[in-house]
């Protein structure tokens, strides 16, 4: 694999080997970290950064939820965050804020000192080449989601992950392109790192925050953009089957983007490729960075 050369550290943009913590950092043996995952984009405009505001707050919403006070504040990590990509060279990059309890207590409720970083890479389509036009063959994961007052799905944490590598390897293992969990209700939740919008009948249909998601930044994305252009969108519990009988299927997420679905446990979703629905999203979601989509909300933030 091929490091970029910088990396935010605590506070200084340092070279990629110099940024390390002790191997007793709490996080490493407890997974207490929150992150984020970010893409900056090449516009006609020059690099921005989708949604970096938006996203870097609910790195703080994480940290909240599990009492880790990242001793930064959300200017300095937007900041942070322009500034690894302009040190690098990059445009289009993935960027990846993250904060995590290190040196100072052994113990589970220790208050060690709090550290954090940015670092970004350069990043094609997360699930593979040609996903974006083909579709993937996903599986219902044989693991669940985390159920209610366990884990708390909506924060985006390091422990939280040990789940989505479960589903996401289990998936890889038997031959399929990403894997998709079932809530602990046992009704429908979201992919190992991505959210799920099925289409009937021309409406999109998504599953609630409490089918024990990750509140995504896609998935609000493509919510406000398919309203604003006349598409119907319905959140709601969804069973398991119905992955089977929809007309069009698709994972989202800031490093999967738009990835349709065509098979879901070997049955074919629809026509077994992108539907028009599918096409629609993708072509308004693209568009935000091509400038054929306008952007009212402000969600491409300038390096
Ligand atoms: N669910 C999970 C578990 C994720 O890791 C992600 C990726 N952050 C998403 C959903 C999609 O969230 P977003 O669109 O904000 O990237």
């Amino acid at each position: 694999m091929h490091y970029p050369e910088w990396i935010w550290h605590n506070g200084s943009i340092k070279r990629w080997a110099e940024a390390t913590t002790h191997v007793m950092s709490h996080a490493l043996h407890y997974g207490s970290s929150v992150f984020e995952g970010i893409r900056s984009y090449d516009t006609p405009n020059g690099p921005a950064i989708f949604r970096l505001t938006d996203h870097n707050r609910r790195l703080f919403q994480s940290a909240k939820i599990h009492e880790i006070d990242i001793p930064y504040t959300l200017d300095e990590l937007n900041a942070a965050c322009r500034e690894v990509i302009t040190r690098n060279g990059f445009s289009a990059a993935y960027l990846r804020p993250v904060a995590w309890r290190g040196l100072g207590g052994f113990g589970l409720s220790a208050d060690t000192p709090v550290e954090a970083a940015v670092a970004t890479w350069q990043m094609g389509a997360y699930l593979g080449d040609d996903v974006l036009e083909q579709g993937i063959d996903a599986c219902v994961s044989s693991w669940q989601r985390f159920a209610p007052n366990t884990i708390p799905a909506g924060a985006k944490a390091g422990g939280n992950y040990l789940s989505g590598q479960l589903v996401a390897r289990e998936a890889r293992r038997l031959g399929f392109g990403e894997g998709i969990a079932l809530a602990s209700t046992g009704l429908l939740s979201e992919g190992a790192g991505e959210n799920l919008f099925l289409v009937f009948d021309g409406a999109l249909h998504t599953t609630p925050v409490s089918a024990a998601l990750l509140n995504g930044l896609t998935r609000h994305s493509l919510i406000t953009l398919a309203r604003a252009n006349g598409i119907e969108v319905v959140e709601r519990d969804l069973p398991r089957e119905y992955l089977y009988l929809c007309d069009e299927l698709f994972m989202c997420g800031t490093a999967a983007e738009i990835t349709p679905i065509r098979s879901v446990d070997g049955r074919q979703v629809g026509a077994g490729k992108p539907g028009p629905v599918t096409r629609q999203l993708q072509d308004l979601f693209f568009g935000l960075f091509t400038g054929t989509t306008p952007d009212p909300h402000g969600w491409l933030e300038r390096v």
